[in-house]
């Protein structure tokens, strides 16, 4: 078990002792960037966070800032991260109305889903955002994004006042998307992430304009953080000229368990025989394969041409509309659960978090 006693640091506000209160959790990442005497761009002191956006004294929340010990740049997380993540939200889950976390862009949609899935019946908002320029630069987009991110996390209804977004999002460039739908699709503008196949939970322009069709309801269960996240995965990216020694080396991986396979179009694939051997002997071994598109709209119809017309019988699982980002995370989380062959399969065809529309 990690060590989860990190000190919280109230920010002063304008907020009385009724106002909803909401924890940051910084992680590292971009937003909290800042140039050493090197000139190399690395993480900064992060407790000076009101120095850097006084704005957020003007808030009438409650808040307090929470940062990892070592932040990172994003392309280092790890599932380790997101165990310990959900860890720090289930700590401090009965003690405050909301949670953001400030992520790096570069793998926010790993993080995002994951937490979906590790964080069942989630009764309240955990928003993940960021930032394209760090936090101390001019232009920087982290004050927009933070203080939206804020107001998502305490949003109630205004006339039942249940949670707004009991779900783990991302906002980003004022849209909110649901956590397993999220993609990042750009690294040098500052709309950064597209909601897949799925509309926006919110957008912010002059007011904040909740889709309240689109946000899953609030769950009547308690609650449950799951500690298991599955290693042994993989993402096998098909491309025309894919030779047999490349998909035997990544099916044939020692102790893989799960993978996403990225296929054209609506789940197809070369028909070749050695192919569909080496899939069908994953099979044997017990690998999960889950099939996803490489397109970024529409679906996986397995069957729909003669180039997925094995897949089924074979024991492959159709990936939907999902994202390969929500992909390789359900499979981590559905294999660290340990149960079943019928039920893994039954799970993974599932929609779970609102990762696929079936
Ligand atoms: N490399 C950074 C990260 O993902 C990029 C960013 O935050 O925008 O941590």
């Amino acid at each position: 078990m990690p060590d989860l006693n990190l000190p919280l640091l109230p920010l002063p506000t304008r907020a009385d002792a009724t106002a909803p209160r909401l924890l940051i959790i910084y992680t590292g990442g971009t937003v909290g960037m800042a140039l050493n005497s090197s000139g190399e761009l690395v993480p900064m002191e992060f407790g000076h966070l009101d120095r850097q956006m006084p704005e957020l004294a003007h808030l009438q929340f409650r808040l307090e800032l929470l940062s990892l010990p070592a932040p990172i740049d994003s392309s280092n997380v790890t599932p380790a991260d997101w165990l310990f993540l959900a860890g720090l939200i289930d700590q401090h889950y009965l003690d405050f109305d909301g949670f953001v976390v400030l992520h790096g862009t570069d793998t926010m949609a790993y993080s995002a889903a994951a937490l979906s899935y590790v964080l069942e019946h989630l009764g309240k908002a955990v928003v993940f955002t960021g930032a394209q320029v760090p936090v101390g630069a001019n232009r920087s987009d982290a004050q927009r994004n933070l203080i939206t991110a804020l107001e998502i996390a305490a949003a109630r209804h205004p006339r039942v006042h249940t949670v707004r977004v009991p779900e783990v999002c991302v906002f980003f460039n004022d849209v909110l998307i649901r956590g397993t739908r999220a993609k990042k699709v750009e690294s040098q503008q500052f709309a950064a992430f597209k909601s897949e196949n799925y509309p926006p939970l919110a957008r912010a322009g002059i007011s904040l304009e909740f889709d309240d069709n689109s946000i899953r309801l609030l769950p009547g269960a308690r609650l449950k953080v799951h500690g298991q996240l599955e290693t042994g995965v993989a993402v096998l990216r098909l491309f025309p000229g894919i030779t047999e020694a490349v998909v035997s080396a990544i099916l044939g991986v020692p102790g893989l368990r799960g993978c996403v396979l990225e296929t054209y179009g609506s789940g197809n694939a070369p028909t070749a025989p050695w192919f569909l051997a080496c899939l069908a002997e994953a099979r044997q071994r017990g690998v999960w394969l889950l099939n996803v598109s490489q397109c970024e709209e529409g679906r996986v119809v397995q069957g729909k041409y003669e180039t997925s017309a094995r897949f089924a019988e074979m024991g492959i699982v159709g990936g939907e509309d999902i994202t390969t980002e929500a992909a390789v995370t359900k499979l981590m989380f559905v294999l660290g659960l340990g149960v079943s062959e019928a039920r893994t399969r039954e799970l993974l065809a599932t929609d779970l978090r609102g990762e696929i529309t079936l």
